[in-house]
C-alpha cells in the first residue's frame, strides 16, 4: 500500500509525481502536443516539449498550466491520467492523491483538479495550496504557532505566503514568474539586436547570464535569426545587458513580497523579522534574487534546499501524516464513493 499514495505538484512549467515510500519518480515540463485539426492530445510532458518549435502546421504545443490557471479541466484530467499511471502503473487498490494547486486558483478550478484527479482512479483527493506545501517541503513547521513566509517563484506565478498555526494568515498569488523573465530577454534582444530567438535560447540566456543584480560580469554566445537579413546570425551577450531587461518582472516580485509584509500582523511580522523568509520554486534560482529580496525588505532571506522539487516534497510529507491531517483546513478533499 506504500507505494500506492502520490503527491502531484501541478506547476505552470513542471510537473512532478511523489510516491509514497520511493520519492520524486517524475518530473517533466508541463506542455501538452495538441492535434489542432481533431483537438486530440498527442503527447504530453517531456515528449511534448520536444516538439515545441518543431511542430507540423496540425500540432500545437501548449503550457495548459501556465497562468497557474487550469484552463481545459478535460485536458487536465488527460494530464492527471497519464501521470498517475506512469508513476503507480496498474495497481489493485486505487492511490489516495494529495495534488498540489497554485494559491490563485479559483473554486471552480479546485473543484475542477478534484474532478479531474477522482476521474483518473483515484480513492481520496486532496488539494493543498502551493506555499503550504513549499513550506512543509522545506522544513518549516507550518503548525508552530510562529510566522513563516515562503515566496514560490514558479514559471507563471509567484505565490507568497505568510503561514502561521497551519494556516496561510496573508496570501498573495502573482501572475509573474520565470516565464515572464523569458519573454523580456526576448522582446529584448529583438529590440536591442534585431535577433529572433526561441524560447528555449531565452531560457538558457536567463540562467547562464540573467541576474536580479547588476554588477554580474558573465558572457555567453547566442543564436538566433537576424531580422533584417533574414539569415542565423551569433552575437555575445553580457548579464550587464540582460539585467536591464529582467527589471520590470523582479521589481513587481519584489514590490508584491513588500505589499505582503505590510499588511502582515505585528505580531508574526516580528516573527518573520526573526525567522527569516524561504525562497522556493525554479524561479528562485535566479543570480542574486536572495541577496536583492534580503536588501529590499530587510529580512533575512534563504534559498530553499533544491527549490525545484519542495513542494511535491511538501506533499510527499502530507502524504505521510495523512491520517493526522486529513480533517484539518490546510486540505480540500474529496472521496469518491466505493463502487
Ligand atoms: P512551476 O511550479 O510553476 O512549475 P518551477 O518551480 O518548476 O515552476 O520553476 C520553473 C521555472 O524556474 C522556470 O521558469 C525555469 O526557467 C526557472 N528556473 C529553473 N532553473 C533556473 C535557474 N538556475 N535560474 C533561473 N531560473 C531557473
Ligand atoms: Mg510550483
Amino acid at each position: 500500500m506504500l507505494g500506492n499514495d502520490i503527491g502531484i505538484d501541478l506547476g505552470t512549467a513542471n510537473i512532478l509525481v511523489f510516491v509514497r515510500g520511493k520519492g520524486v519518480v517524475i518530473c517533466e515540463p508541463a506542455v501538452v502536443a495538441m492535434d489542432i485539426d481533431n483537438q486530440k492530445i498527442c503527447a504530453i510532458g517531456e515528449e511534448a516539449r520536444e516538439m515545441i518549435g518543431r511542430t507540423p502546421g496540425n500540432i500545437r504545443a501548449i503550457r495548459p498550466l501556465s497562468e497557474g490557471v487550469i484552463a481545459d479541466y478535460q485536458i487536465t484530467e488527460e494530464i492527471l491520467k497519464y501521470f498517475i499511471k506512469r508513476a503507480v502503473g496498474r495497481r489493485l487498490f486505487r492511490p489516495r492523491i494529495v495534488v498540489c494547486v497554485p494559491s490563485g486558483v479559483t473554486t471552480v478550478e479546485k473543484r475542477a483538479v478534484l474532478e479531474a484527479a477522482t476521474q483518473s482512479g483515484a480513492k481520496e483527493v486532496y488539494l493543498i495550496s502551493e506555499p503550504i506545501a513549499a513550506a512543509i517541503g522545506c522544513g518549516l513547521d507550518i503548525a508552530a504557532p510562529t510566522g513563516n513566509m515562503v515566496v514560490d517563484i514558479g514559471g507563471g506565478t509567484t505565490d507568497i505566503a505568510v503561514i502561521s498555526l497551519g494556516g496561510e494568515v496573508v496570501a498573495q498569488s502573482l501572475r509573474v514568474g520565470g516565464a515572464h523573465f523569458e519573454e523580456a530577454i526576448v522582446r529584448h534582444i529583438k529590440r536591442v539586436y534585431n535577433l529572433a530567438i526561441g524560447d528555449r535560447t531565452a531560457e538558457d540566456i536567463k540562467i547562464t547570464v540573467g541576474s536580479a543584480y547588476p554588477n554580474q560580469d558573465r558572457k555567453m554566445q547566442i543564436r538566433g535569426r537576424d531580422l533584417v537579413t533574414g539569415l542565423p546570425a551569433t552575437i555575445e551577450l553580457a548579464s550587464s545587458d540582460i539585467h536591464v531587461s529582467l527589471e520590470e518582472p523582479i521589481r513587481s516580485i519584489v514590490d508584491t513580497i513588500k505589499s505582503v509584509l505590510e499588511i502582515t500582523p505585528p505580531e508574526l511580522a516580528a516573527d518573520i523579522v526573526n525567522n527569516g523568509m524561504v525562497l522556493t520554486g525554479g524561479g528562485a534560482l535566479l543570480e542574486g534574487f536572495v541577496q536583492l529580496i534580503q536588501e529590499e525588505t530587510g529580512v533575512p532571506v534563504t534559498l530553499a534546499e533544491d527549490p525545484l522539487t519542495c513542494v511535491a516534497r511538501g506533499t510527499g510529507e502530507v502524504l505521510n501524516r495523512l491520517d493526522q491531517i486529513a480533517q484539518s483546513s490546510v486540505l480540500t478533499s474529496r472521496r469518491t464513493r466505493s463502487r
